[in-house]
């Protein structure tokens, strides 16, 4: 185990929830204060920042606090310390304290927060509400000399290459002639300079993510014995890696409204949930967004779940929901503290796996502002 550096954390985490994951408009995640070019022992993990968290950071010793909200989600226009937000980020500050912000790319990361909250209300079958994040495919053909053709195939494999569902190395070959005249400079591997060549290549095709391409490119032209090795490489229109934002899945057994909205308040820990529709309708299939799902009870519909749990619901938007048929119950938006357990277990795991050593602090401060009465 050694001793890790904010960067090296991050890098982690965004490992398995990247930036490229979020799914709002100028969503300002990331690090939000403070830096991360430090030793960091202790990490706090929260779903907001206030001043009790930050309170909490102290009193417990960490460098980093990993938060599902952002701290600064407005543009701000000074930096006064006389008002509320403007000393909380002053003591983060003066404390050495860094904030670092997960959102909607957490929300739509795999094991992130939609997937937690399906998890706690013990769904199976579980899929994706609505797909906000996809790869194409790319192709990649190249041409080599048979008898480097084994070594380059090899040396793709190794980067990623012709990984399809369950398997791996998948390459199509097809053997042909090349033809080239080295010029003036170049430093042929077969051939002279000025003359004409003709050589038996193999032409080795493979497929793989966008996102490593420049893995494949740089393990191919490594392993090319060509100086100028020829290829191609095109964009494919299928489509990969599909992400997205919500979760839908069923039930073990079915139970009406009325005991599905108990399970709610007992699975997500919440003292009252509102419900819109006949607490006496069959439940098995179950739509669930994390945070405020105003925008989403129309998805949700089309899924065909058969409730909608969300939070932040809107009287107009409960009224639309009522008229298209669609059972809600809104737990709230506090609901999102699985994040702390889940992203805390995630991270550890992750970090155990690096061998650095980090301790990953679940905030016990209870973020929710309203008191249910
Ligand atoms: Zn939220």
């Amino acid at each position: 185990m050694k001793n890790a550096n904010g960067h090296e954390i991050i890098q982690l985490f965004e490992s398995w929830s990247p930036k490229k994951l979020a799914c709002m408009d100028n969503d300002p995640i990331g690090l939000a204060i403070g830096t991360l070019n430090k030793e960091v022992t202790k990490v706090l993990v929260t779903l907001d920042v206030n001043d009790k968290v930050a309170d909490e950071a102290i009193a417990k010793g960490c460098q980093l606090i990993i938060a599902h909200h952002p701290p600064i989600f407005r543009k701000l226009s000074n930096l006064r310390t006389d008002t509320p937000a403007g000393k909380l980020y002053e003591k983060l500050i003066k404390n050495d304290i860094a904030v670092y912000a997960a959102h909607t790319n957490l929300d739509v990361a795999d094991g992130g927060v939609n997937d937690l909250l399906a998890e706690a209300l013990l769904l199976e079958n579980i899929e994706i509400l609505e797909k906000t994040y996809h790869e194409n495919l790319m192709k990649l053909a190249l041409f080599v000399p048979d008898e480097y053709a084994e070594k380059v195939r090899h040396a793709l494999a190794k980067a990623g290459a012709g990984s399809i569902g369950n398997y791996d190395s998948c390459s199509f070959s097809t053997n042909g002639q090349g033809r080239f005249r080295a010029l003036e400079g170049a430093n042929p591997f077969i051939g002279d300079i000025g003359e004409m060549e003709k050589t038996d290549e193999e032409k080795i095709e493979v497929v793989f993510t966008q996102s490593i391409k420049n893995k494949v490119l740089k393990a191919m032209l490594n392993a090319h014995p060509y100086e100028e090795p020829a290829y191609d490489l095109y964009t494919l229109a299928v489509e990969t890696n599909e992400m997205g934002l919500g979760r839908v899945g069923k039930l073990k057994e079915p139970m009406t409204l009325e005991s599905f909205a108990e399970h709610v308040k007992s699975q997500l820990d919440v003292p009252r949930v509102r419900v819109v529709g006949d607490t006496s309708t069959l439940i098995s299939k179950v739509a669930v967004v994390g945070g405020d799902g105003n925008k989403y009870i129309h998805t949700a519909k089309r899924s065909g779940a058969d409730v909608f749990v969300t939070g932040d619901i809107g009287f107009h938007i409960a009224q639309d929901a009522e008229s298209i048929g669609l059972n809600i119950v809104d737990p709230g938006h506090h609901v999102e503290k699985v994040m702390i357990k889940g992203v805390a277990e995630k991270m550890d795991g992750l970090c155990s796996q690096a061998k650095l050593s980090v301790e990953f602090v679940q905030s016990e401060i209870d973020t929710e502002p309203f008191t249910f009465i």
